[in-house]
């Protein structure tokens, strides 16, 4: 765990088996009945949030913003079989990763999350207490960030679940941070470590297959999924559930610091360093041996017989901060552990490139990172 950020409880044996002794079908409670459970949940989160007047009940919700800071917006879906597979996802977990995703782009801009709006498809099949379990989840890492869940709509859905977050926060003027700051010479920093969310997808995927050929075969699957999969804990949980970098980014309120340039690493660190030189108009060189990979991520890469170092670059779903600062400003930030300088910034003929531990420079657009439209 990089930060403070408290985990909800994924759902325990016992409380699966109260869900299902107590399964209420959505169809026995109806819309409107839905709705008042959400919006119980949704409630816990205002408290945070006073500038929200009016929260889910009405028509809109009704926010008063500050005359002093610029307000930035953005939205995110989710979709089954695209971004996550509910056999491998519990539930709550998903909700959490839902607001996080969201909140990791509101942290790009170098701003805070103020208030959210959550639309979901539900399928059918789908029982009263699983929307609860997903909007525990939800409820749980708005109260983490501080932001209030302020409406939203439901919908039932004839293919998959489908969650979509759209998502308001507010930074100083002085403060604000685009992709676009960055001038040749800079320090490029990153926060966290990579390739832990990739590891942790790989191992859900081949617990995954063991499951289905189990299931394939006749056998009772019998494997205690948590205890064969302790050593993997810290890499499954960054792609379960991951952590936006808000600790950063009040760091950053706390000391007045800005970034020329900022990005989220949720494409991986290699395309999305290629987006912040692209908008910056810069070309970049960081160094292969300064990329932090934990010796976790690595074992597991190992015993893959895969590369944590492609994980790291193109494995994406990172929620880390990737930023520029100009060199004088670097005791700025010396102090925060979170950060590591992994290059540098450099004219924008020189390309985006990897210097490998042997010296040798790798151009980075000839490695392809996740592509949601792939060819
Ligand atoms: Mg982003």
């Amino acid at each position: 765990m990089e930060t403070g950020h408290a985990l909800p409880q994924p759902a325990t044996k016992l409380n699966l088996r109260k869900i299902m002794s107590s399964y209420k079908a959505m169809s026995e409670i109806g819309e409107f009945g839905l709705i008042d459970r959400i919006a119980a949940l949704a409630e816990t989160t205002l408290p945070a949030v006073p500038e929200l007047m009016t929260g889910i009940g009405d028509d809109c919700a009704v926010y008063c913003p500050s005359a002093k800071l610029l307000q930035v917006a953005t939205t995110d879906m989710l979709v089954d079989q695209v971004h996550f597979d509910l056999l491998t996802t519990p539930l709550r977990h998903l909700g959490s990763k839902a607001i996080s995703v969201n909140v990791s782009d509101i942290c790009a801009m170098n701003a805070l999350p103020r208030y959210a709006l959550i639309s979901l498809a539900v399928p059918s099949s789908f029982s009263v207490a699983m929307v609860e379990e997903l909007y525990q989840g939800i409820s749980h890492a708005a109260k983490e960030y501080g932001l209030a869940i302020a409406g939203g709509d439901t919908s039932s859905s004839r293919s998959g679940l489908v969650i979509s977050v759209s998502m308001i926060g507010e930074v100083a003027e002085e403060l604000l941070t685009r992709r676009s700051g960055a001038a040749p010479g800079e320090l490029i920093c990153l926060t966290g470590s990579l390739g832990g969310p990739a590891a942790g997808l790989k191992l859900l995927t081949r617990e995954k297959e063991i499951m289905l050929n189990h299931i394939e075969n006749n056998e009772s699957y019998q494997r205690n999924i948590m205890a064969d999969l302790k050593e993997y804990r810290e890499a499954i949980q960054q792609q379960l559930l991951p952590i936006a970098r808000i600790d950063v980014v009040r760091f950053f309120h706390a000391h007045t610091i800005r970034p020329s340039a900022m990005i989220d690493i949720s494409d991986g660190l290699s395309p999305d360093l290629q987006h912040l030189c692209r908008h910056s108009n810069v070309g970049a060189l960081i160094d292969e041996g300064r990329i932090p990979i934990k010796g976790s991520t690595r074992l597991i890469a190992d015993e893959l017989q895969d590369d944590a170092l492609s994980w790291a670059l193109t494995g994406g779903e990172e929620y880390q901060l990737l930023f520029t600062i100009p060199r004088a400003e670097y005791p700025a930030i010396a102090e925060n552990k979170a950060i590591a300088v992994i290059g540098e910034t450099t004219d924008v003929k020189e390309g985006v490139q990897l210097s490998d531990i042997y010296g040798m420079k790798i151009d980075l657009a000839s490695i392809k990172g996740f592509d949601h439209f792939p060819q």
